[in-house]
């Protein structure tokens, strides 16, 4: 007998609806849950502080998105997708007013450092790996797939053997403050202390995409890229159900496979013992990495930037030399949040009018706190925003706090204020969530996992909800 619906999918994150297309593209019927009001997990836009004035609740940028083998197939144009690029992709001051700036040129970002030694050692290093970062999308952002290594060994080799590093490692084979900066800030994106094994891969792999890619925003906020993507999962001929939180598989209407775009603990809640008891040990080991505390604010005037260079970036990173960063990351592993934390700030204003009325300036910022932290860190974020741009607090009109809490009630994914669905370490890359052949599957063969939660984990790609999808058509529904 033939069950009704092919594949149901639980969370209508990136993943989940990246899954939910991936599927109704190959013919399959699909219906997709979503426990909100909108579909749109990690990548909504709203108005959070004023009328008229549009925050992006979680993600900003998106490097991972433009250039996703995922996403670049579907017509997201046809659905209002337009990305914005900033002329410099990336800023990281320095007290003394200068700062190391990354533009999609490779020869000018080595020229901002200052040092001539740095700045040939950056131009050799990153030239190659610029013009390898489709292969390097492909290939290694997914599951460990070691037949990649065997067709394109130097290619890969190239990335992967320094991303293996520590990045305490790899940025002082620099010796110039800005240089190493970079390195520090790019990298500590995975929220790992720098001198984790490949703590490094994260920043490398940020900074050949930004020279590759750029570092855009959509047009309108990250919201554009949900809307663009359900508009083709509905054209396609799938459906949402959205305000409909999924707290039993029972619930859900006869189907072939379900695919839940929800991390481990909520896995388990939802599998139960289907799972089986050795999957379900793995699952209940999985380890939830440190959180995000995220402050929104609106301006009455763009940031007044020391260095009036970083008014062109559209990413700002804040944290002062490699030492400081490495400090301030070591701090959230030890429980602890450092004085001055290390702060990722967008302003999307100054290149997107259409984000707020005019004279007001949005900006988007956080920091990393342990898991589950009660603390308060809006005044920590402030001062590093005004130690880099004297007179920035005199210019808030509002603001709005995400605590890790907050965050966790905003999206259940979110355990503690883990924004990338657990741990990045190197022992939870590739095998995230459990260690398996396929680690999309589970021991039941209708039910799967794609979040992000799966490798290759945070951001928004829709790489884990394609080769998850991928993982049914081979499997139940073959
Ligand atoms: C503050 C912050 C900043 C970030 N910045 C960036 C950035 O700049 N660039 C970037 O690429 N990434 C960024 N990220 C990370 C990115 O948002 C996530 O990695 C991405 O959204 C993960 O996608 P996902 O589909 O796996 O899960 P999610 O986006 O978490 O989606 C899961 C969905 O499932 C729903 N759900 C949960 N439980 C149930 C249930 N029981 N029933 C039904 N639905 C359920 C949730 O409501 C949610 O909509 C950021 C995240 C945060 C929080």
């Amino acid at each position: 007998m033939r069950l009704g619906i092919d594949a149901v999918i639980v969370g209508g994150g990136p993943n989940g609806l990246a899954a939910a297309i991936a599927l109704a593209r190959a013919g399959r019927s699909v219906r997709l849950y979503e426990a909100r009001e909108t579909v749109g997990g990690g990548c909504r836009t709203a108005e959070l502080t004023e009328p008229g004035v549009l925050h992006d609740v979680c993600s900003a940028i998106h490097p991972l998105a433009r250039s996703s083998p995922f996403f670049s197939q579907l017509p997201l144009a046809d659905h209002g997708l337009e990305w914005i690029e900033p002329p410099i992709q990336i800023a990281h001051p320095l007290d003394d007013g200068t700062a190391a700036i990354v533009r999609r040129d490779v020869d000018a970002t080595a020229g901002s450092f200052g040092d001539e030694r740095d700045a040939a050692l950056y131009r050799r290093w990153m030239r190659p790996l610029g013009g390898d970062w489709d292969l390097i999308a492909r290939e290694l952002l997914g599951p460990l797939r070691p037949t990649a290594g065997l067709r394109h060994p130097v290619r890969l080799a190239r990335f992967g053997l320094p991303a293996l590093l520590p990045a305490s490692m790899l940025a002082r084979r620099f010796r110039s403050p800005a240089a190493r900066a970079l390195v520090a800030g790019v990298s500590a994106h995975s929220f790992l202390p720098l001198s984790a094994p490949m703590s490094a891969g994260f920043g490398l792999a940020l900074l050949v995409s930004a020279h590759a890619v750029g570092w855009p925003m959509p047009r309108g906020g990250s919201g554009r890229i949900i809307e663009a993507l359900a508009a083709h999962f509905r054209a396609l001929g799938g459906e949402i159900e959205t305000a409909r939180p999924v707290r039993s598989l029972g619930e859900l209407p006869p189907h072939r496979a379900a695919l839940l775009d929800l991390t481990p603990r909520q896995v388990l809640a939802l599998g139960g013992p289907r799972l089986g008891r050795a999957y379900r040990a793995q699952l209940a080991r999985y380890r939830y990495g440190p959180a995000a505390f995220k402050l929104d604010l609106v301006l009455d005037g763009p940031i007044p930037w020391a260095n009036p260079a970083l008014g062109e970036a559209g990413t700002v990173h804040l944290g002062g030399r490699l030492e400081e960063i490495e400090a301030s990351e070591s701090a959230t592993h030890a429980g602890r949040v450092a004085d001055r934390p290390f702060v990722l700030l967008a302003q999307p204003t100054q290149f997107d009018p259409s984000r707020a009325p005019t004279g007001r300036h949005v900006v988007w910022a956080y920091c990393h706190v342990p898991n589950g932290w009660t603390g308060d860190a809006t005044g920590a974020i402030e001062r590093q925003i005004e130690r880099f741009a004297p007179g920035f607090r005199s210019l808030i009109r509002a603001r709005h706090v995400l605590r890790p809490r907050d965050l966790e009630r905003y999206n259940e994914n979110y355990v503690g204020g883990d924004i990338n669905g657990g741990l990045q370490s190197w022992s939870q890359f590739f095998t995230r969530p459990a260690v398996r052949r396929d680690p999309y599957s589970t021991p039941d063969p209708s039910l799967f996992v794609c979040s992000s939660s799966t490798p290759p984990g945070g951001g928004v790609h829709g790489l884990c909800g394609m080769h998850a999808a991928r993982s049914v058509l081979r499997g139940v529904l073959r």
